[in-house]
C-alpha cells in the first residue's frame, strides 16, 4: 500500500513536468507566432575603392574629387 502512495505521487509529479513543460512550448509558439517578421532593407549601393580595389558600401567609403576609397590612409596614398 505504502508503494502504490510513493508511485501515485512520483506519476502526479510527472504529470506536472509534463504540463509544465507542454504549456511552455505552446507560450513559446505563440510568441514566435506573434512576432513581427524581420525587416528587408533596400539594398545599399556599392563602391570600389581607387586604390586596393575592395567593394564596400557607399555609406562607409570616403569619397572625394578623385574617386572612391574604403580608408583615409588609401585616400592619401593615391594623392602621393
Ligand atoms: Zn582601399
Amino acid at each position: 500500500m505504502k508503494y502504490l502512495l510513493v508511485l501515485a505521487v512520483v506519476f502526479v509529479a510527472l504529470w506536472l513536468w509534463r504540463k509544465g513543460r507542454r504549456d511552455d512550448m505552446r507560450e513559446r509558439a505563440a510568441a514566435a507566432r506573434t512576432q513581427a517578421p524581420p525587416k528587408v532593407t533596400a539594398p545599399s549601393e556599392m563602391a570600389r575603392c581607387v586604390h586596393c580595389g575592395l567593394h564596400l558600401p557607399l555609406a562607409d567609403a570616403i569619397t572625394d574629387r578623385s574617386g572612391v576609397y574604403c580608408s583615409a590612409a588609401h585616400r592619401q596614398a593615391a594623392a602621393r
